[in-house]
């Protein structure tokens, strides 16, 4: 068996400065080496004839040297080659500046194949600069589909492609194989010596196209297989509440003022399954801003305090769990469930109560900031525990976080739209639920992006609306540069307000104030004493001012279309038609497609698909700080169906095997181990 571990210095071609060379594109070893796939293809296996070839194509064709290549100086630092070159249809004038060498690898009279870029082409007549070509019966650069690989400065495509070749040949198809046999076949998956082999250089483009496809899917598969068995670990090895089948919820649902949607119906149903099974659920509740996920969450508590146990609900900060507080006992209380609110300003007497009631179970849901979990605080019996997480953890946090409780069930909540397949990928510990339909009846929120020279209109606008009773976001993006704080943007912004607007109660918020004191703020808000309200992205996305009509953002440029989003879902919330204004300052197209999708749609899935488009998943990733690894070939958005396929199959190969342990799933288990080293704990 071939050691992939070895050293590339070994493979033939490699000497000390091309391992230097090798190693900056992150290459050590022969393993790396294989695995260091094209970043493209050049198709070069069709041969055209000199007639058919139009101007501007990239082709290869056949052809006989007419007589020997001329060279002339044109300038004193240039030199052209020239050659005639004709196949039975037609001929063709080729040139090269600068590369005096090729006269003598050209002979009249001799066949050669030419590939390059068509300049000139006129009836039976074309013109190609330095084009490549293959002496007759060879096919080194023509005539087959060329591997084009990232380079480095000092590597050529020749040198890396015959390196890689090397290599290969070195490892002889002894590659061992990890996807068991059963499984390629139901995914019509080839083999791993094919796949590698025909990734770097296929003959055909067929056999390309398989290959990429098998090591897609095993990049999909790893990661999704990875991410599962840390959920599945936490299912198997404790038995969880089953909550009574019995006890249901109907009456919750009829005293609420409005109808469930068809999508929050759906959900609950995923949601109550989940609860009477044996397994501790683990769940992900997916929805835009507004689709009502609160209710949701109610449902779930009703069931569990019915049931004779606790249910907890966690916000990320205290003015959200007040209002889940006030929003939740005002649907359960009347079913004599007691509900309390743990946040930081309750004094020491006020909290000692509430903790020795929930001990004793005189509480059923204590609803609070993540203090909850953190500080001594015991439950009688918890059974369910909810957190509105609004901001995504890391995979790992979150299944520290499920952890602190012993068999619960969980419930995670998510203002994130994010595609289906993606949130797969991010949320592959969880099991994940979308609501993905807003109640009916919300009025529109009319999205308008202007820019600088349309500030006196915006601000008359504003003016207007604020006569007439309503209230005002104005949010200015966080600034970069080390040395200004978001507190002095805001302050900037502060200043400049209060000279348009004298008449007007203006307040800020920022990042460094003290919990405390952007509550006070807040609340001041919600009351309506402040007529505007200037903060960062501070402003919590889950707060409900109904009398807020307009969300108007500064340099919105710098924001990520969710982020516009969530912000922009700070209005409309009540019985007022809303007003978002995004005011950019840029020249960018990427932007104004940006602005113009926004303008476009309200819908929080489609804005995150299309996020995801311009600025591409990588960035997607990177804003989200977790540990899934990247992808080699995978595409996440062209490769959806395969990403379906190689998800049923991860939870396939877990139902029947959790923890790996098969021998015919043992080399699914070390590459496993390998991708994930120490990102996630197997
Ligand atoms: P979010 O998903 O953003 O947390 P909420 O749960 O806060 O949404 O719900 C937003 C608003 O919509 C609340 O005022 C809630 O009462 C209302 N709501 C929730 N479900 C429905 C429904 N099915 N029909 C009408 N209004 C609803
Ligand atoms: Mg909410």
């Amino acid at each position: 068996m071939i050691d992939l571990e070895q050293k590339i210095q070994y493979i033939k071609g490699v000497g000390p400065s091309r391992v230097l060379l090798l190693n900056k594109l992150g290459i050590y070893d022969i393993e790396d080496l294989v695995t260091y796939f094209p970043r493209e293809y050049e198709d070069r296996s069709e041969i055209k004839k000199i007639a058919d070839i139009e101007a501007g194509e990239t082709v290869c064709f056949r052809a006989v040297v007419v007589s020997k290549p001329n060279e002339a100086r044109i300038k004193k630092n240039m030199t052209i080659t020239k050659a005639i070159v004709r196949d039975e249809t037609g001929s063709a004038l080729l040139t090269w500046f600068n590369q005096s060498y090729i006269k003598s690898q050209l002979e009249a009279h001799e066949e050669y194949t030419f590939y390059g870029k068509v300049q000139k082409a006129y009836a039976g007549r074309i013109e190609m600069a330095s084009p490549i070509f293959d002496k007759e019966g060879e096919t080194k650069n023509t005539g087959k589909i060329v591997p084009i690989y990232p380079l480095t400065n000092g590597l050529s495509q020749n040198v890396i492609r015959s390196i890689i070749e090397n290599a290969l040949k070195l490892c002889n198809d002894q590659f061992e194989e990890f996807i068991p046999s059963s499984i390629r076949t139901k995914y019509h998956l080839c083999e791993l010596n094919f796949a590698i082999r025909n990734i770097h250089f296929p003959d055909r483009n067929e056999d390309f196209m398989t290959a990429r496809k098998r090591i897609a899917f095993q990049e999909l598969l790893l990661l999704q297989l990875g991410l599962l068995n840390i959920k599945e670990k936490g299912k198997i090895e404790e038995k969880g509440i089953k909550f009574n089948k019995d006890v249901l919820v109907d009456e919750l649902v009829s005293s609420l003022p409005f109808k469930l949607t068809n999508a929050q119906a759906r959900v609950w149903a995923e949601i109550q399954k989940d609860m009477e099974q044996d397994k501790p659920m683990n769940r992900l509740v997916q929805g835009d801003v507004g689709s009502g996920k609160t209710v949701v969450a109610a449902l779930a508590m009703f069931k569990a305090v019915k049931c004779g146990y606790q249910a907890s609900l966690m916000a990320p900060t205290a003015i959200l769990a007040t209002q889940h507080y006030e929003g939740i006992s005002k649907m359960l209380e009347p079913f004599g469930i007691k509900c309390a609110l743990f946040t930081s300003a309750l004094t020491k007497k006020q909290k000692e109560k509430l903790i020795d009631e929930l001990k004793n179970g005189e509480i059923d849901i204590a609803i609070g900031t993540h203090a909850l979990i953190e500080e001594n605080i015991e439950f009688k019996n918890v059974g369910l525990v909810i957190t509105d997480e609004q901001h995504r953890f890391g995979v790992r946090q979150r299944s520290k976080l499920s952890n602190k409780g012993e068999r619960i069930d969980t419930l995670v909540m998510t203002a994130t739209p994010i595609p289906r397949t993606l949130a797969l990928i991010l949320y592959g510990d969880l099991d994940i639920s979308i609501i993905d339909e807003l109640p009916p009846g919300r009025q529109k929120i009319d999205t308008y992006a202007v820019k600088k020279n349309m500030e006196n209109r915006v601000n008359e606008f504003i003016r207007k609306e604020i006569n007439s009773g309503r209230q005002a976001y104005i949010v200015c993006p966080l600034v970069e540069e080390s040395d200004v704080s978001d507190l002095k943007s805001v302050q900037i912004m502060y200043d400049y307000y209060k000279k348009v607007f004298p008449e007007f109660k203006i307040e800020y918020l920022h990042g460094k104030m003290k919990n405390k004191e952007k509550d006070e703020i807040m609340q001041k808000f919600k009351a309506g004493d402040i007529n505007i309200l200037i903060s960062t992205t501070v402003i919590e996305v889950g707060v409900d001012v109904p009398n807020a009509t307009i969300m108007c953002v500064e340099n919105a440029e710098r924001f990520g279309l969710a982020q516009l989003h969530q912000l922009r879902g700070r209005v409309g919330r009540g019985k007022f038609k809303s007003y978002c204004i995004l005011k950019y300052d840029s020249k960018s197209d990427v932007v104004a497609e940006r602005m113009k999708i926004m303008q476009e749609t309200n819908d929080g899935f489609v804005i995150s698909e299309k996020d995801l488009k311009l600025r591409g998943p990588g960035d997607f990733f990177g804003t989200m700080q977790h540990g899934v690894p990247e992808f080699k070939v995978a595409n996440l958005f062209t490769d959806m169906d395969l990403l379906k396929d190689a998800q049923e199959c991860a939870k396939n190969i877990l139902e029947e095997d959790p923890l790996l342990k098969e021998d015919q799933n043992s080399g699914i288990r070390k590459k496993i181990g390998e991708l994930f080293k120490n990102k996630l704990e197997l």
